[in-house]
């Protein structure tokens, strides 16, 4: 095995002193730049939201069937993969198919997550995708980042997104222009109602 080889460092580099003047005039070139050409791009998030890219790992979502049922067999291949150890599946027994399982419950602790995106590549049932483009995975309670089958499977049906729902369940937390029947902040000058 390779072990990795120690970076030699110089003798100023080793006093730090030239280094951090270093970092101060990346910092200040950053700074000045910013503060005088203004090209940086903004978003008026959350009338905007960003267009993430394709290969974006966002909040997982579970894919169905024609028939709506959810696509996952309970195989537990995903569960077995993760890292994290944060998906947890209990499996049940289809009434019409004496070999096929599903899952009577789904659910996937976020906060343990990391994203790495090993539960989708293992499914041997593209079940399981994380291309939603959802990056507002928060929640004012521990148990609510714990995303379960209903929710995951929402996601395909293009609920609206776990931010915007947050502030129907916590009005009192809602930023101005929220409307409660959308379900989201309307933009300034959207009609109300329609
Ligand atoms: S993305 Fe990685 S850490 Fe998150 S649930 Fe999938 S396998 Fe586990
Ligand atoms: S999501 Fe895919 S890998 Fe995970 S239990 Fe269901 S079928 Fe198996």
């Amino acid at each position: 095995m390779n072990l990795p080889v120690e970076q030699k460092r110089t003798f100023l580099e080793r006093i730090y002193l030239v280094e951090i003047v270093k970092g101060l005039a990346i910092t200040l070139r950053h700074a000045l730049h910013n503060l005088f050409k203004q090209d940086f791009e903004t978003f008026e998030y959350p009338d905007v939201r960003k267009e993430m890219p394709e290969r974006y790992k966002g909040a997982h979502r579970l894919t169905t069937r024609p028939d709506g049922r959810v696509k996952c067999v309970a195989c537990m291949c995903c569960a077995q993969v993760c890292p994290a150890k944060c998906i947890t599946i209990e499996a049940g027994e289809l009434d019409d198919d004496p070999i096929e399982k599903y899952p009577v419950e789904f659910q996937i602790d976020m906060l343990r997550c990391i994203y790495c995106g090993f539960c989708v590549e293992a499914c041997p049932k593209d079940a399981i995708r994380m291309d939603t483009g959802i990056y507002e995975i928060n929640a004012f309670t521990r148990q609510d980042m714990i995303h379960d089958k209903a929710y995951m499977t929402d996601l395909m049906a293009g609920k609206k997104p776990l931010a915007e729902s947050f502030y129907r369940a916590h009005q009192d937390a809602a930023p101005p222009g929220y409307d409660l029947e959308e379900d989201r902040v309307l933009p300034v000058d959207e009609p109300r109602g329609l």
